[in-house]
């Protein structure tokens, strides 16, 4: 099978989702590639902050996903001695009415693909993975190669969006070398039921010297997010459970009951990998990539779902001022990366300063 179009994007997470919505909302030919059956993927980092909720309200898309189902947070706590040692509210004065959002993940993606659908050229090929980048006799890329259930699609295009997250396959066949650095720690996460009468409301506390976060959750849950020294998850799980959940119980008393009702085993959990990744360029002939696959982030100050959108956006409008009849050059999509290295480079900074200074923060 043979697929002509403009742009081809490679992965339909809320970066590849929302730039595809964008480009076809203006009549950009679009092919969005995305390996899963289904939108509802793995467990991810689902937090909305001020920055995600600004692009979304602009593009008349936030309603939509407010009709999926999303929870503002009403605050943020600092726990310690099982109790709040601090609390932070939304800075009325400057008209903020919450703290972050939580958006799952298939609402999110769901609205922005239920909008774009409707939209004459735009294309959704769901259960395609991309294998191979197409190149002309100069080198650039003109297109790729995808297997849909075992067939194999050829895709044309002027260029190719590499929007396919941290294990980025577009990066890779597009020989973007890419340095990762390690944070000291990685990331279980757990999903229990919230008790009666609780509040939409993020929690930090510290557990011996590992920071225990809580996430409210839409839709009646509440997510741990739970640090463990870096590679240390294969020996935790050869002991028993109970004195790891002690110390949350210790530090959360008041969800004992559902923690202990929900997390039977280390099966529970879900392990998450932390790094972050600097890619050496963004570009090349007929090729871009944004979002994790550009830039992967530690999942400190949710800024990984945030930036993704932020890309898409100032993606969209470059794509929209070029030529798209042709392969783009590399320097035509360079000022992408430079309006979004900058920011990116002083997120990831930031994250690595707060992470650091997060400890302090309980003395
Ligand atoms: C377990 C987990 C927990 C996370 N927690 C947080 C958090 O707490 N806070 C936070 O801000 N961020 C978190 N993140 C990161 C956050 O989810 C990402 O930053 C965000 O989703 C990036 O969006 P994206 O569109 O760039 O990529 P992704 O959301 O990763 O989307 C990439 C898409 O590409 C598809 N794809 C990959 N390869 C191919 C291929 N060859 N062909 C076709 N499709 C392909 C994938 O199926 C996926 O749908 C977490 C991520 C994970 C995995």
């Amino acid at each position: 099978m043979l697929v002509q179009t403009d742009v081809c994007i490679v992965g339909g997470g809320p970066g590849g989702a929302l730039l595809g919505y964008l480009l076809a909302k203006r009549n950009v030919s679009v092919a969005l590639v995305e390996r899963h059956a289904r939108i509802e993927k793995e467990f991810r980092g689902e937090h909305l902050t001020a920055d995600g909720e600004e692009i979304l309200v602009r593009h008349g898309l936030f309603d939509k996903v407010v009709a999926e189902g999303l929870l503002p947070m009403a605050k943020v706590e600092y726990w310690k001695d099982g109790r709040a040692m601090e609390v932070l509210f939304p800075d009325e004065e400057a008209g903020e009415t919450h703290m972050s959002i939580h958006v799952p993940q298939g609402n999110l993606l769901g609205a922005i693909l239920r909008e774009a659908k409707r939209l004459p050229s735009f294309r959704l090929l769901m259960n395609t993975t991309a294998k191979e980048l197409l190149r002309d006799s100069e080198g650039r890329t003109v297109g790729l190669k995808a297997s849909r259930a075992g067939a194999e699609l050829t895709i044309k295009c002027s260029v190719v969006v590499g929007a396919d997250g941290r294990y980025s396959v577009i990066r890779k066949l597009a020989g973007i070398p890419a340095r990762i650095k390690k944070h000291g720690f990685d990331l279980l996460w757990a999903k229990v039921p919230q008790p009666e009468g609780w509040e939409p409301v993020i929690r930090n506390a510290l557990a011996g010297d590992q920071p225990i976060s809580l996430f409210t959750q839409a839709g009646g849950f509440i997510q741990i997010g739970w640090n463990i020294p870096e590679d240390t998850y294969p020996a935790l799980r050869k002991g028993p459970i109970e004195p790891f959940l002690e110390k949350f119980i210790d530090e959360y008393p008041d969800l004992e009951e559902t923690v202990r009702a929900s997390i039977k085993s280390w099966s529970d959990f879900i392990l998450l990998k932390v790094y972050s990744s600097y890619s050496e360029t963004w570009v090349q002939d007929g090729v871009v990539i944004m979002g994790d696959a550009a830039h992967t982030m530690s999942p400190t100050g949710a800024f990984g779902i945030n930036s993704a959108l932020k890309d898409a956006d100032v993606l969209a409008e470059l794509l929209l001022r070029l030529d798209l009849s042709e392969p783009v050059e590399a320097a035509k999509l360079l000022p992408f990366e430079r309006e979004r290295r900058e920011e990116i480079d002083r997120f990831h900074r930031l994250q690595q300063e707060k992470e650091a200074a997060y400890a302090s923060r309980f003395r």
